[in-house]
């Protein structure tokens, strides 16, 4: 059993905290604070045990000095300064003498947030080729390490592998829960029941390839349904479609075809500008299907009836666009409405259940996205691997 943060006795301990911050901002203005929210109970926890916290956290993706001016911290700071109370302060600087003398003479019960691990990135992508001297920087800052960055543990990063080899190291509040939710997977209440959607089939062949021996039944939506429906010998017109993957989607399709639900109609356009989207149960060589059709909507919620548990992974259709939201919104309210235990996880799912109005009506919501799913597909993560034992 991994360590986690109840572990250890944390008063007048300096504890670093790597925190999964990495949330979308336009404009300054933070657009879904979801990821924010679930990292207050870890942080909150060490400074009402008397610790002083140093706070890690990468957002965006950071190649040069232009995506450097975008992903600053600092927008992130001033939200959880407010559901820390007032009790975090912020630096400009990633590590140095400054940060250390600031941690130093910090006070216990505070918490400094240091600007986005992804800086260290523009010369020789130091964080997320997890460099030794820089992990050694960070470890200098405190005694203790803890990993609450759910969204990153697929990574091996300095910021969490690194630290994790240092330092006496335990799981986070959110961590623990996540993992806690994806283990109910492994032994579902039946029917268990998949849904995947989402562009790429290449995206997800792994967690396909795990998730399907264990589901009683996988419907398929979204872009990944078309190469599916190609190598069926369906027409697909100018359907998003990965060639490549055709011999991966037959040979899935002739092992499991028995529990694989595809699309028998869809929304189509001549392309996604298109403002005369129809209604189709063939789709035209100059036709793209952008969302599930009606007659899919009502499969797929007879499919999910007596269901149990149900994992969902990716938007049935082009979901950005008003006209192609149909298909995921309806099959999430079917969702919302039975008493089946659903956990929605990887990405876009999860913004569609806060867009549309689902987030409370569905038993869990995963923060992380290739984390989900990558954990469902391997259960050791680079994150996890290196965290102290009980
Ligand atoms: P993912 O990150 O794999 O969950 O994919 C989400 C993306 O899939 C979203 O940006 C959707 O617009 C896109 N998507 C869903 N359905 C389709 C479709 N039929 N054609 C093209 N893109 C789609």
């Amino acid at each position: 059993m991994k360590k986690t943060i109840e572990s250890y006795d944390l008063k007048n301990k300096t504890v670093i905290i790597r925190a999964d911050l990495n949330v979308p901002i336009k404009e300054g203005k933070i657009k879904d604070n979801s990821r924010i929210l679930a990292s207050v109970k870890t942080i909150k926890y060490a400074l009402d045990k008397g610790a002083k916290v140093v706070v890690l956290s990468h957002l965006g993706r950071v190649k040069n000095e232009i995506d450097k001016a975008k992903n600053g911290l600092r927008p992130v700071y001033e939200e959880l300064n407010k559901l820390l109370d007032g009790k975090l302060r912020f630096t400009a600087f990633t590590r140095g003498a400054k940060v250390e003398a600031m941690v130093k003479d910090m006070p216990y019960g505070q918490a400094i947030l240091l600007e986005n691990t992804r800086f260290e990135d523009i010369e020789g992508e130091k964080e997320s080729k997890n460099d030794p001297e820089l992990a050694e920087s960070w470890a200098k800052l405190g005694e203790l390490f803890i990993n609450d960055a759910f969204g990153t543990l697929h990574r091996e990063h300095a910021s969490n592998v690194g630290l994790a080899k240092l330092l006496p190291s335990g799981l986070g509040f959110l961590v623990v829960k996540e993992v806690s939710e994806l283990d109910k997977l492994d032994n579902p209440e039946r029917p268990f029941a998949i849904i995947m959607g989402g562009a790429k089939v290449s995206d997800k062949l792994g967690v396909i390839k795990s998730l399907i021996t264990k589901a009683d039944k996988m419907l398929i939506g979204g872009g990944m349904a078309f190469t599916f429906l190609k190598a069926k010998g369906v027409e697909i017109g100018k359907s998003l479609v990965e060639d490549e993957y055709l011999d991966y989607c037959k040979e899935l399709l002739k092992e499991y075809g028995n529990k694989i639900i595809l699309p028998v109609d869809y929304k189509v356009a001549h392309d996604t500008e298109d403002v005369m989207p129809m209604i189709t149960d063939s789709i035209g060589m100059y036709q793209m299907g952008l969302d599930i059709g009606p007659k899919t909507i009502k499969l797929f919620q007879d499919e999910l009836k007596g269901v149990k548990t149900c994992f969902w992974n990716g938007p049935l259709g082009m979901y950005e666009n008003p006209n192609y939201q149909e298909g995921t919104k309806m099959v999430l309210d079917y969702i919302a409405k039975s008493d089946m235990y659903s956990i929605l996880g990887g990405g876009d799912i999860v913004t569609c259940a806060n867009q549309f109005g689902y987030s409370d009506n569905v038993s869990f919501l995963s923060t992380g996205g290739g984390a989900s799913l990558e954990y469902l597909e391997n259960k050791d993560l680079p994150g996890l691997r290196y965290i102290s034992e009980e």
